[in-house]
């Protein structure tokens, strides 16, 4: 052999007695077939079987059967992040003339892709209040596909009922659909609640240290779940070995990550529910939010993103007076190990609802971090919220 060649060739190696605790990472492209009857006939193969990188290595089996058994479903899909796992779902599912119902609440790139790809492909948007079952109702007709589902709502945390929202959908004939990003499997399984499918953006809990972006979505209906994997296939969705094994390791954590962070967030919110400036906090787990009952009902447990809103004689001081955190940080995305906030509106997001309550919203996302000093870097933010404008002129609200 040639040195040429043998640059080329692999060596030798055995992977006897190699036994490691990890999921190792698979990279390829090319698979290679035993004979060309094999090459020929590899569309035939299993659903699970190995034909292409694109279609998934080992690596990419074992986060899609991790999710699988999370959620009690038939098979997982996996996308480049949460947004394209919703997308190109929808793209998959609906056609010209159909329509789906999305919640009020949904998370905003969400709305933004109905109101352009999708109406632009000829697929009907409506959106509903995520509170009124008879409003739902009235929106489904023989032309709805897909109910869209997203509990609690982005950034305003409305609870659905989701067995009874199933009832509805099926009783139309649609498929029923969620985004179960704040919950997560461990704290609630949409399958198992009536959803036929239900999307997670991996990007927040599951690889939970703010350093990738990926998202899946898995079936109770094998039919259904093989569907979704062709057409991403043929869409030429596919996602990274690296960031699969960087997702497992996060899975190997989520659940003290989460008990973790809505252990702060619990404490946190019920401190800032009592805080003179604070008007108002959104968070399920609490007694007084609105969406308590569902969520006592329905879920094992929460997570440390939550929302609120201060007292609207201080709302115009709100931008400088976040310069104050020294331990948060200002940011998107949520479920990593560091705490972040971020200001939000939403006014201009609500459609079948108008908003009416305050529009200068806080959204938090606890870590890992000791409660008593994000505590205290709240105290910071108050501070300077209280603090006497330093141009001598009076706060304005917003
Ligand atoms: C972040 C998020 C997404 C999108 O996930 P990305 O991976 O950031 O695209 C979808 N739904 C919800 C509820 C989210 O919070």
């Amino acid at each position: 052999m040639h040195d040429e060649t043998r640059c080329v060739v692999p060596s030798p190696v055995s992977l006897d007695g190699f036994d490691s605790l990890t999921v190792p990472i698979y990279r390829a492209s090319t698979i290679r077939y035993p004979d060309a009857t094999a090459f020929a006939s590899r569309f035939e193969r299993d659903a699970d079987s190995y034909v292409y990188g694109l279609y998934g290595t080992p690596t990419h089996r074992h986060l899609e059967f991790k999710i699988s058994e999370l959620h009690g479903g038939a098979r997982t899909v996996l996308a480049p992040s949460g947004q394209a796992a919703i997308t190109m779902t929808l793209l998959s599912i609906l056609c010209h003339g159909d329509r789906i119902l999305i919640p009020d609440a949904t998370y905003g790139p969400v709305r933004d892709f109905a109101v352009n790809e999708a109406r632009s492909l000829g697929i009907e948007a409506v959106f509903y209040d995520p509170m009124d079952l008879g409003a739902l109702a009235g929106h489904l007709e023989h032309r709805t596909r897909l109910v869209w589902v997203e509990s609690p709502g982005s950034i305003t945390m409305e609870m659905q009922d989701m067995p009874r929202i199933a009832e509805l959908a099926h009783n139309a004939g649609a498929l029923l659909g969620c985004d179960n990003t704040w919950a997560s499997p461990l704290n609630f399984r949409p399958l198992e609640n009536g959803a036929d499918i239900a999307v997670e953006a991996l990007s927040k809990h599951f690889g939970g240290h703010s350093d990738i972006l990926m998202g899946s979505v898995t079936v109770r209906d094998e039919e259904l779940g093989r569907r979704l994997k062709a057409a991403f296939g043929r869409l030429g969705i596919g996602v990274s070995p690296d960031d699969c094994v960087l997702v497992l390791r996060g899975i190997e954590t989520l659940a003290v990550r989460l008990a973790r962070a809505s252990s702060s967030a619990l404490a946190i919110a019920e401190w800032l529910a009592d805080h003179p400036l604070v008007d108002r906090v959104f968070y399920p787990p609490l007694p007084s939010d609105p969406g308590h009952a569902i969520w006592q009902r329905d879920f094992k447990g929460a997570c440390g993103v939550f929302t609120f809103t201060v007292d609207s004689s201080v709302a115009g001081r709100i931008f400088a007076a976040l310069d104050a955190f020294e331990l948060l940080s200002i940011g998107a995305s949520w479920g990593g190990t560091r705490s972040l906030i971020a200001p939000a509106s939403v006014k201009s997001q609500r459609t079948a609802v108008p908003w009416t309550g305050a529009d200068h919203l806080l959204r938090i996302s606890l870590g890992m971090e000791h409660p008593d000093d994000i505590r205290a870097d709240l105290e910071r933010f108050f501070r300077a919220l209280s603090a006497p404008d330093s141009s001598g002129g009076i706060a304005v609200g917003i």
